[in-house]
């Protein structure tokens, strides 16, 4: 039991956050996420598949209110956040499940290791936060090996030989079925990388499930022509 005054503390630093706090959809203030903002976060889920041909579920496209909030939890450490997020990655995980027909007791679900850098200066590794919230049960299969460069501006091919070699399982999966899951999927190098790794330490891997991936371009261009996607 807290002590009445660490209590007293507690719920006026929650307040000072809260009153400080703008929603990271449409900027309204003083919520963390705003009702409309939180429907958009509504899970629709999205089947693509990785460079290597693995099956990837995503629970929405990396847009709007959805990209926002990712960044506002990724970016700004605004970790409130990851509770829905969570929620509608657990859409993208049941999906995968039902798939291939699997029961979540016989999946191991297997997050895509965050470098030590990233866990140093966010304080969390996102992938892990989000299955938390949902109730999922981790298994830390993977870890990463040094530092990794910056995805972000390389084309598939380069995204491909920078992360080659990057993880290394850190137990044996004993051939148990494994999910691979991430926070945002861009050209899945990374996720055939994670999958790569754990076929290495022995696991079987049925999919990949992650938050969101991605727009492709003719969605980009269908979305810019009026029909808002949900
Ligand atoms: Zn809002």
């Amino acid at each position: 039991m807290l002590h009445p005054s660490r209590l007293r503390t507690l719920s006026s630093e929650l307040l000072a956050l809260l009153l400080a706090a703008s929603c990271p959809g449409c900027g309204e203030a003083e919520t963390v996420l705003c009702d409309s903002c939180r429907a958009d976060l509504q899970p629709s889920v999205i089947a693509r598949t990785t460079p290597a041909g693995l099956p990837v579920f995503a629970a929405m496209t990396f847009e709007s209110t959805a990209a926002n909030c990712i960044r506002r939890l990724k970016d700004g450490g605004e970790t409130l956040l990851a509770t829905p997020l969570g929620l509608a990655l657990d859409a993208a995980v049941d999906a995968a499940l039902l798939a291939g027909a699997h029961s979540r007791r016989e999946v191991a679900i297997v997050p895509v290791p965050t470098s030590s850098s990233a866990f140093r200066r966010r304080g969390f590794r996102v992938p892990e936060l989000l299955l938390e919230r949902s109730g999922s049960v981790v298994t830390r299969a993977l870890v990463q090996r040094g530092a990794r460069g910056d995805q972000r501006g390389l084309d598939a091919a380069a995204r491909v030989s920078n992360v080659r070699g990057t993880m290394r399982p850190r137990r044996s999966g004993h051939d148990r079925k494994a999910l691979i899951v991430d926070d945002v999927m861009t050209t899945g190098a990374t996720l055939d990388e994670a999958a790569a790794a754990s076929v290495r330490a022995g696991y079987h891997v049925i999919a990949a499930a992650v938050l969101a991936v991605t727009p492709r371009h003719s969605e980009r261009i269908a979305n810019a022509s009026g029909t808002r996607s949900k």
